[in-house]
């Protein structure tokens, strides 16, 4: 099985290959729209994760008639009403640069105790017969200066207490056992089979 994965982030490819593969087996191959000769920029003006990841996925979907799969995914912040939310990537001002992003989160969380978080991954699903949304969620705290280093974006930050780490102080398969992304494919391969689609 050959699927497009509606992303030019080559870790959450990374993340999603490793995640499927487990859980569906070798049998599948996760590639990216521009290995296909897309490359353009889908605007993402939806005011949901699972709307950001749909108009992600069908205008792929439109373009190369392949089955796709779309992750919009983000960090929500309970003393900060959810945010950064659909805004994790562009939080400090300049789209994917994760250290300004983690810096004006430490600002806006600057003498706050109430630190709980949770990021949340909404994955669409579009191909000739379905269209669908499901979604998966992790819950955490934010610390007040980053720890560890793998992982990207906000996991320098993200600690997780069932493991007594953040997600950058975990292996790559250690966060993919816990992670909301995990919990979101989990859903969609269980719907996938639900629709005899695997
Ligand atoms: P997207 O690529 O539009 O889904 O934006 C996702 C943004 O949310 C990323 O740029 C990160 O800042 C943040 N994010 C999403 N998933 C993760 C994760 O697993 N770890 C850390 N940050 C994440």
């Amino acid at each position: 099985m050959t699927i497009v994965l509606a992303t030019g982030n080559a870790h959450k490819l990374f993340e999603v290959n490793l995640i499927l593969k487990e859980l569906l087996g070798a049998d599948v191959e996760v590639k990216m729209p521009r290995d296909f000769g897309f490359t353009e920029d889908v605007e993402e003006d939806g005011a949901t994760f699972a709307e950001n990841a749909l108009i992600k996925a069908d205008a792929i979907h439109r373009a190369l008639s392949l089955p796709v799969i779309a992750d919009d995914s983000g960090l929500c912040v309970d003393a900060l009403g959810g945010a950064p939310g659909i805004y994790s990537a562009r939080y400090g001002g300049e789209h994917g640069n994760d250290q300004k992003n983690n810096e004006r989160l430490l600002r806006e969380l600057d003498g706050v105790t109430a630190r709980t978080a949770r990021f949340v991954s909404a994955i669409a699903y579009v191909s000739d017969s379905h269209r669908f949304t499901v979604e998966g969620e992790v819950k955490g705290e934010i610390l007040t200066s980053p720890r560890g280093e793998a992982g990207f974006g906000y996991d320098p930050l993200f600690y997780y207490a069932p493991k007594q780490k953040t997600l950058s102080e975990l292996t790559a398969n250690e966060k993919n056992e816990v992670s909301h992304r995990r919990a979101a494919l989990a859903a969609l391969v269980e719907r996938w089979k639900e629709e005899g689609i695997v």
